[in-house]
């Protein structure tokens, strides 16, 4: 797995050029999230008229509803026929609104979390609380005038494409991506003939990481000789919502790339991103044990190195004059400076790889989620044998499975994008881990745990309970690479 690539990071705190700058209006409430796939299927303008009511702005949710159902049929109408929607079925929609299926005081609070996560990734107009008053002025109504004027904070959609989230590269990509492709081979080849290379970057491990690299060559021109099976990509551009580059699996030789990736936006960042994920297909051992640039990635012990795909990128990135290592050899134990490890070091890197692990797992887990509630729409009878993972799921991440009655039997839209919240609130903690204060505790684990602390707050959207949130996190962490 790799995250989003920097690049692509530092546009975060520019709200009108982020990747999925629509996508947080899809938090808000079961009928906005359809109200934001519309948008992403038809445009502003177009889901504004759609949604304009002449009567004055309050309508009931059973009418609000009707009009979007009215324009999702619009949207299906006027669609390719291979297009897919992640929208909730009519039936669906109608019951999470009217039908009693999750308490109301739970929508409401779902929703406030939701609202206060977009509070936290681009200013709303006012604060979460205030909305919330707005859009529902009182029990069962929702004010639509109100809920236009949220939507209006996202004038420049990016999120043009409506295609599925995960699916086979187009024809015109995949020649591209062939072309990226060989050349990450050769890049290999380099690499593999610079001896003093990877002596510098692996050491000990050097002839290992050499062998890697020969099998991570080959797998990645078998994959992209067999893309149809063994590629896939996300035109959806959800990536870029969970802070995902891409991910590879070994015992499937699967690699996922993100749109960016797929259509080559960035030559070089792709083939970076081609040799990280056929790192991860080279050998079982080769994992994510610290992103390129993590705390202490240059100080990493030799078998850490051998066995972390992003150290893997060193090589090439030197190559392509990306590296961010001004020095030449990697020691264990020693910063890019020269200078010891020391404590600080230790404190930053231990909370970096929790940090690291709780956003991956957060991902994995909103897979899963979406994928039951993608499952289920299907009419695929998931639910009860996934039931209890759910269950424990939706607890911990506050979503509203857990509270459906009379018992819990389904996975709405609604879960989907709080899980997606959370996936995504944990990209942005790990981004802030880097930035916080060292604490001043001199005892080691307690000063990781308060660095922790300090970027959980530091964000201080993912669920709005600083101890519910650590929770959650420790959750997170435990289940790393546990698979569901
Ligand atoms: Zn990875």
């Amino acid at each position: 797995m790799e995250r989003e690539t920097e690049h692509e990071a530092a546009t975060e705190s520019a709200p009108s050029r982020l990747p999925g700058a629509t996508g947080p209006l899809s938090f808000a409430t079961v009928p906005t999230g359809a109200a934001i796939d519309l948008q992403r299927a038809l445009g502003n303008a177009r889901t504004a008229r759609v949604l304009r009511r002449p009567d004055g702005g309050r309508v009931s949710l059973a009418v609000a509803t009707g009009r979007l159902h009215a324009a999702r049929e619009e949207v299906r109408r006027r669609a390719p026929p291979q297009r897919r929607y992640r929208l909730p079925t009519p039936s669906e929609l109608k019951s999470l609104a009217t039908g009693g299926l999750i308490p109301e005081a739970t929508v409401e609070e779902a929703i406030r979390t939701a609202l206060r996560r977009m509070d936290a990734d681009w200013e709303l107009r006012t604060s979460a609380d205030d909305v919330m008053k707005t859009l529902f002025p009182k029990p069962g109504v929702f004010d639509e005038s109100a809920w236009s004027t949220v939507l209006g904070t996202s004038q420049r959609t990016v999120y043009q494409s409506v295609a599925d989230a995960e699916a086979k590269l187009r024809p015109g990509d995949l020649a591209k991506l062939k072309d990226v492709a060989q050349e990450a081979a050769d890049t290999i080849d380099k690499c593999m003939a610079d001896d003093a290379g990877l002596q510098a970057v692996f050491g000990k491990q050097a002839k290992t990481a050499k062998g890697r690299y020969a099998k991570a060559k080959a797998a990645l021109l078998k994959a992209i000789a067999d893309s149809d099976n063994a590629i896939d990509t996300d035109y959806n551009r959800d990536d870029p919502q969970v802070g995902l580059g891409g991910w590879a699996n070994f015992a499937s030789q699967h690699i996922h790339l993100t749109g960016n990736v797929a259509e080559v936006k960035d030559r070089d960042e792709a083939i970076i991103t081609l040799i990280h994920e056929s790192a991860h297909l080279s050998h079982n051992d080769v994992d994510d044990r610290g992103y390129y640039g993590s705390d202490g990635f240059e100080a990493m012990s030799e078998p850490d190195k051998v066995g972390n795909a992003a150290h893997y990128e060193e090589l090439p990135r030197r190559l392509l004059g990306k590296s961010r290592y001004a020095t030449a050899t990697f020691t264990p134990g020693q910063t890019a400076g020269g200078k010891a490890v020391t404590f600080e070091d230790h404190v930053r890197r231990d909370a970096s790889e929790y940090l690291r692990k709780a956003w991956d797992r957060a991902v994995d887990v909103h897979g899963f989620v979406r994928g039951t509630a993608r499952d289920i729409l299907g009419g695929a009878k998931v639910f009860d044998a996934r039931k209890p993972k759910l269950l424990e799921i939706s607890k911990v991440e506050h979503l509203t499975i857990h509270a459906q009655q009379p018992q819990p039997s389904t996975v709405t839209v609604l879960d989907a994008v709080l899980s997606e919240g959370v996936a995504r609130g944990t990209a942005r903690i790990m981004r802030l881990g880097p930035k916080q204060p060292m604490p001043t505790s001199t005892d080691r684990a307690a000063a990781v745990t308060q660095l922790i602390d300090s970027a959980i707050a530091d964000y201080g959207a993912l669920l709005g309970n600083r101890a519910e949130e650590r929770k959650l996190m420790d959750w997170l962490v435990a289940g790393y690479r546990t698979g569901f």
